[in-house]
């Protein structure tokens, strides 16, 4: 088997979907479109669909695959191209990751983990050029959507503060062996720039919009009534008596600087 490791069987703890259709993995790899000498990181290579595309495009590629067998077939299959990182990407310090260098992530991401491991990723959104993600369809529509969409909510604050956000296109199950359940998209993430970025304290911000989104159907008075007072939201230029779904991110940011 050309592109794959033969008698390997999907391990459903690591979220294994390989990709196996040609036309989605050249798809997705034109979406990334990798440059001769851009230092790519894969976050799960797996049986190395997109990897073989982002060493064809950069000549070089680091990944990191916390499956032991996979990993070892990897570094074998590319002794000399591929910098294989065995290890969890949720417990990896990625400061260590090339570091000083300005990084494009990639990544058919196991769906068990993304979100963590999207916040995880924000602590080296500095030295980031941008990252590019397979999740679940539903995820990745939570995570562009805007004030006011029943699917806006605490993913897209705390994404969109700190990433402009493209969805790319769906991929259908039928792309990956085994199948998903469900559809997939693919997101583009780009990180905003330290002067585009409004100071936060980020554990308050946090704190505000997980308040506020946890029970959705209250108005921030009462969502938010053990962080602050309804002056303060006054003052922060918010009226109390609407909902969390209705306020654009810098709203958040606002009543952040009064918690
Ligand atoms: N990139 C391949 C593809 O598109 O066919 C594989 C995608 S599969 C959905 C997810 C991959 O991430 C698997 O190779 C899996 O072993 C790996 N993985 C799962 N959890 C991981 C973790 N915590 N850290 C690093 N890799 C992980």
């Amino acid at each position: 088997m050309q592109n794959g490791l033969a008698g390997h069987r999907a391990r459903k703890r690591f979220g294994q979907n390989f990709l196996h259709d040609e036309h989605w993995i050249e798809r997705i790899a034109r979406a990334i479109d990798p440059k001769p000498g851009q230092t790519i990181v894969e976050i799960g290579p797996g049986q190395a669909a997109l990897t073989r595309k982002m060493i064809a495009g950069a000549g070089h590629a680091t990944a990191i695959e916390i499956d032991r067998d996979l990993a070892a077939w990897l570094k074998e299959t590319f002794p000399d191209t591929l910098t294989l990182i065995e290890t969890d990407a949720l417990k990896l310090d990625w400061s260590s990751v090339h570091p000083q260098t300005a990084l494009r992530v990639v990544g058919n991401l196991p769906y068990n983990i993304s979100s963590p491991l999207l916040f995880h990723l924000m602590s080296i959104a500095d030295r980031v050029i941008d990252q590019h993600f397979m999740l679940q369809k539903e995820v990745v529509d939570r995570m562009v959507a805007e004030p006011g969409s029943k699917v806006y909510g605490r993913l897209s604050v705390m994404l969109q503060y700190r990433y402009r956000m493209q969805k790319m296109f769906d991929v259908p199950p039928g792309a990956f062996t085994p199948a998903p359940k469900v559809t997939s998209s693919i997101v583009r993430m780009i990180p905003k720039k330290q002067e585009e970025l409004q100071p936060v304290d980020w554990e308050k911000f946090s704190s505000i919009v997980t308040a506020a989104f946890n029970q959705r159907r209250k108005t921030l008075r009462n969502a938010l009534s053990k962080l602050l007072t309804e002056e303060a939201i006054k003052d922060a230029g918010i009226d109390p008596g609407v909902r969390a779904e209705a306020l654009p991110v810098l709203a958040f940011v606002e009543l952040s600087h009064r918690a």
